[in-house]
């Protein structure tokens, strides 16, 4: 079966994390006002210009590109085409993580921000975002640490207290985070778990389908076209070591019993004389109505003198068969061959085993009549064309 594999598209993960930038924006703007409060102020910065290096100006700047990314997204996202929109995402958000490293560059592995988009650009499932959001990464790093991307000079008395709360802020992102990933695998295992449940479907409808092609509705045996087909199927595996014999049945004076009893009554006799036909079967056996009230079997691994003998057992089950509302006796006749290996021509051998069904019918039918080719296999049927009846 062919597995489709769900994914997030480009559209839905920018979406998400959208609000993943919004949630973290909020939180950024809370640790600097925390930061702000705990603030001891020194000659070099006053808690004035503190709020305005530390708190305004890099909230005011986050604000303003997650403000951008939300307009590209919204209005442009469409216009602009997924790739392009993505790109332009990615270098938004690390211009926004940029503004929060540079400006608290003197926190330590405030840098390790960075890596956020990097992870989340996996999700994209796109090499060249992966790979440019590995080198801008790097890139706004290197920028910020060789001066390229200018950072705050100056270096708050940072104590444990106000570490403590960026990291505790560091994990509550990386909680939320982590918590968008997951919603996205929970998405993927939901999408595969539908796909698969849909593919299930398809797949049993169209062996329905196939089913009911192959057979007849009313016996439920292979139709004309099957019997056919496995036929040629079957020829190609005889071999000397593979027997491979040929059965058709005819009922007998049919219109008959028809004209007397009726079609419904008919039809009965057709079902009984298909239960016995199967219940004389083996299970790699091949059973088809090939018309009307013609039966084809193609009975595997025997041989004419097994075949013959399952041919009777039939005839002669089925001669005794009381079927309700039939007055007399049911009949049937039945035309066979042993298929000679190297025999590949269907047609020409089912055109034989019909010639051999015509002689039963001609010499006074309820019998089986055998082109037989095996001479002295058997003491029994040594001869060339042998036929049977009660
Ligand atoms: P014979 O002994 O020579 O075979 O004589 P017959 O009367 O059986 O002749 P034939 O084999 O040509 O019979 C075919 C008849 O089978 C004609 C048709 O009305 C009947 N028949 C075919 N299919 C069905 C079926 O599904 N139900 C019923 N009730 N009759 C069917
Ligand atoms: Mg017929
Ligand atoms: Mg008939």
């Amino acid at each position: 079966m062919n597995k489709k594999i769900a994914y997030v598209s480009i559209t839905e993960w920018n979406r998400k994390v959208m609000r993943w930038i919004w949630i973290s924006i909020g939180l950024v703007i809370f640790i600097q006002l925390l930061l702000f409060l705990f603030y001891q102020p020194v000659p070099e910065c006053s808690k004035r210009e503190y709020l305005d290096i530390f708190v305004i100006k890099p909230s005011i700047m986050i604000v303003m590109y997650a403000g951008c990314m939300e307009l590209i997204f919204r209005f442009f996202g469409e216009a602009l085409g997924g790739y392009v929109t993505t790109i332009l995402f990615l270098l938004i958000q690390f211009l926004l993580l940029g503004t929060v490293v540079a400006v608290h560059s003197s926190v330590p592995y405030m840098c390790m921000i960075l890596t956020y988009p990097v992870i989340f650009a996996n999700v994209y499932r796109e090499k060249i975002f992966r790979y440019a959001a590995f080198v801008i990464c790097i890139l706004v790093y290197a920028g910020i640490t060789y001066g390229f991307i200018p950072s705050t000079e100056f270096r708050p008395d940072n104590s444990r207290e106000v570490y403590l709360i960026i990291f505790v802020g560091f994990t509550i992102v990386a909680f939320s985070f982590s918590k968008v990933l997951t919603s996205v695998v929970v998405n993927f295992e939901k999408e595969n778990q539908k796909i698969y449940e849909e593919n299930q479907k398809i797949h049993e409808e169209k062996e329905k389908i196939l089913e009911i092609s192959q057979r007849d509705s009313m016996t439920g045996l292979y139709n004309h076209k099957m019997f056919y087909d496995k036929l040629n199927e079957q020829l190609q595996l005889c071999s000397e070591e593979y027997h491979l014999s040929l059965v058709i049945i005819d009922i007998d004076n049919f219109k008959r019993i028809n004209d007397t009893f009726g079609h419904a009554i008919g039809d009965s006799v057709i079902l009984k004389i298909v239960s016995i036909i199967e219940k004389n079967m083996d299970d790699k056996d091949i059973a088809a109505r090939y018309g009307g009230e013609e039966f084809g079997l193609i009975l595997t691994g025997k041989t004419e003198m097994e075949a013959y003998n399952v041919s009777e057992r039939i005839r002669r089950e089925v001669e005794a068969a009381a079927v309700d509302g039939v007055t007399g006796r049911i009949t049937i006749s039945l035309g066979m061959l042993e298929v000679k290996p190297g025999d590949k021509n269907g047609i020409l051998l089912f055109k034989e085993v019909d010639s051999a069904l015509y002689e039963a019918k001609q010499t006074g039918k309820n019998k089986t009549v055998c082109r037989g080719w095996r001479k002295g296999d058997n003491a029994e049927y040594s001869y060339q064309n042998f036929s049977s009846s009660q």
